[in-house]
């Protein structure tokens, strides 16, 4: 073989600009999935990316243990409104009988705290109606949804059946219908909302005591700082639902520390931000692993052009 001369040697090498089949199928690859991935981001924010704000018309409850007696009136309006069958009337917590949530279960008044050694203390139990709902967010198919009021609702119509939402949920709410073979279903508290007239939900009318308060969220908060300010001596520092999950729709004030009672300890950032956190910083990824690897394409010589320089 001819050996190049030095002025051969010097000279730049003739550039092609012809592209072969592989490198232009790389190369599309990488710009089209770029695209792509920014076009599927930018749809991201309507459902995912926005956490909803909490309004002025954000209804609520406020539950305040130290005023409950434990007549589970709440419990019987509940059943009577929501039309849920039960083979014995529910009694009162003083008489021992302790239930859990259930299918067909929404609400439950338990005695809380004796377990921690302190005294006992009715607690009621139900849905929190999440400002920014971990079931909502897991559901595939819509059947959990928050309403623009804030009750977080169930539909039974289009449920699957999947259960993500009892996983995701923080508080261990939604209860599944074991007992149904056929199109089994979710049981949980619906805030009431399905009521032609929404007057507030029926077991805060039923409480004789004024333990529940319905409101506007941002008011019974206020309310709720302006109790435990003036009584410390009767609240512990703390309003539950606050920051909890984000912030919940019910809100819980105690005289006795609510981790005593049962109340689980959840992170105050939602659990929905998590994802939404993850779902934002694909598309950077993908979009710098599409630049890094058409970079490569031009960069490095395919397989017949290096085949054609070989001696
Ligand atoms: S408490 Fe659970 S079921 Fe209720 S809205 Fe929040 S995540 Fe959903
Ligand atoms: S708000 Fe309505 S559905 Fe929820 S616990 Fe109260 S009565 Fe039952
Ligand atoms: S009706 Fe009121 S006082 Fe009676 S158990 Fe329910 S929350 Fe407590």
């Amino acid at each position: 073989m001819d050996r190049p001369t030095a002025q051969e040697s010097l000279a730049p090498a003739p550039i092609n600009t012809s592209l072969t089949r592989r490198q232009f199928l790389c190369r599309s690859t990488g710009i089209c999935a770029t695209a792509a991935v920014w076009a599927a981001g930018a749809r991201i924010p309507v459902s995912l990316a926005a956490s909803p704000a909490e309004g002025p018309d954000q209804i609520g409850v406020l539950v305040d243990l130290t005023r409950c007696i434990g007549c589970r009136a709440c419990v019987r309006a509940c059943d009577a409104q929501n039309h849920l069958p039960h083979s014995e009337p529910p009694k009162t917590v003083w008489q021992g009988s302790a239930e859990t949530l259930s299918f067909n279960r929404w609400t439950m008044v338990n005695l809380e705290g004796e377990a921690s050694g302190g005294r006992p203390v009715p607690v009621k139990q139900q849905c929190l109606h999440c400002l920014d709902p971990a079931c909502v967010s897991v559901c595939p198919v819509g059947a959990m949804r928050r309403l623009p009021s804030g009750a977080v609702v169930y539909r039974a119509d289009r449920c699957i059946g999947c259960r993500y939402c009892m996983l995701a949920c923080p508080f261990g709410i939604p209860k599944f219908e074991w007992s149904a073979s056929t199109a089994p279903t979710i049981g949980k508290c619906q805030f009431c909302a399905q009521q032609a007239v929404f007057s507030g939900p029926a077991c805060a009318a039923a409480c004789p005591t004024g333990t529940l308060k319905f409101g506007s969220r941002p008011q019974l908060l206020f309310e709720a700082k302006a109790r435990v300010h003036s009584r410390p001596d009767r609240y512990v520092g703390h309003i539950y639902g606050e920051h909890e999950a984000g912030g919940t729709a019910w809100m819980y004030l105690s005289g006795t520390p609510f981790d005593q009672l049962g109340f689980a300890k959840v992170p105050e950032r939602s659990l929905p931000s998590f994802t939404r956190m993850a779902l934002e910083i694909i598309p950077w990824i993908v979009t710098v692993l599409a630049v890094v690897l058409s970079a490569a394409s031009y960069c490095i010589p395919g397989r017949k052009q290096a085949a054609e320089k070989m001696p």
